[in-house]
């Protein structure tokens, strides 16, 4: 009496170019709530939006929670 065992290997990765893209979303993400000092509607606004600092006062607590410095 012989007995057959079946064994599956299931391989998943994890394509790379989904790895670069949450990167860089992570990295965008990073520059809003903790970097941004007006730069990113200073490209559609100009100067004004230093004064302004509409992201800036946005994500103000969280990047207070966060630990980064702003004032
Ligand atoms: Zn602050």
């Amino acid at each position: 009496m012989s007995q057959s065992k079946e064994i599956i290997i299931s391989k998943s990765s994890i394509p790379i170019f989904a790895i670069v893209l949450l990167a860089m979303i992570f990295v965008a993400g990073l520059f809003v709530v903790g970097f941004d000092q007006g730069h990113i509607f200073s490209l559609v606004i100009g100067e004004e939006a230093f004064a302004d600092l509409y992201i800036h006062e946005l994500t103000h607590d969280m990047r207070h929670a966060a630990g980064f410095p702003c004032h």
